[in-house]
């Protein structure tokens, strides 16, 4: 498991997952966690134009910048996607990609249905999983339980819960997060099993083998 865990080791370029959820279905701790299981697998730090919570650090959870900043860099086609959310900007650097790709490590990018949508339409080889919560009564109970937010913010997100959840249809992969532990296999199942597809094991087997003509 330990050395499989390692991902993609042939030098290829590392694959791409994209995840998305809606806010309360346990995105953040379930992305963290097989992040830190997967050595070859990094976090994609976005931009946003939001400001960071507490607790959060620039340049680890977020590049935090400037309306103007983000603007510009917009306009510069510097963002393989970039989308508006809860009225904040937000983006993943094509430099990120690319810094993933050079390194052959995989890359997670943890972002809304519209910057996924994006990945899609220009980034064929991206993986796509949806993290679902088991009802909505059940979403509602947790976004109740964090108790950060008021009545009116909560009806807000289930709101916008509802139209994210219309997405997930067209993602590869569905997780239903009911239960924390079984999530977190199935994503790393879906990693493991990505990592053994035969496009990226062919070019790491020996010559002797004689698959090279099947690349
Ligand atoms: P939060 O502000 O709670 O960290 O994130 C709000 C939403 O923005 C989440 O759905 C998160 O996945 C999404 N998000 C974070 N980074 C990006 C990004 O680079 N692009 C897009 N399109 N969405 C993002």
């Amino acid at each position: 498991m330990a050395e499989q865990a390692k991902g993609n080791t042939s030098g290829l370029a590392g694959n791409l997952f994209v995840v998305s959820a809606p806010s309360g279905a346990g995105k953040t701790s379930l992305c963290k966690e097989i992040v830190d299981f997967f050595p070859r697998l990094r976090h994609s730090v976005s931009y946003t134009t939001r400001p960071p919570r507490a607790g959060e650090v620039d340049g680890r959870d977020y590049h935090f910048v400037a309306r103007d900043a983000f603007d510009r860099m917009a306009a510069a086609g510097r963002f393989a996607e970039w989308a508006e959310v809860h009225g904040n900007g937000y983006g993943t650097a094509i430099a990120t990609l690319e810094e993933a790709r050079a390194g052959g490590f995989d890359l997670l990018l943890e972002i809304d249905c519209q910057g996924a949508a994006r990945i899609k339409r220009n980034y064929r080889h991206g993986v796509f999983i949806f993290i679902l919560p088991p009802s909505i009564d059940e979403l509602r109970r947790r976004l109740e339980g964090r108790g950060t937010d008021s009545a009116e913010i909560i009806a807000r997100r289930i709101d916008n819960a509802r139209g994210e959840i219309q997405q997930a249809s067209w993602y590869d992969y569905l997780v239903v997060n009911d239960d924390f532990s079984r999530a977190r296999d199935e994503l790393r199942a879906i990693i493991l099993a990505e990592g053994c597809r035969s496009a990226r094991v062919l070019p790491s087997l020996p010559a002797e083998f004689g698959l090279a003509e099947s690349l």
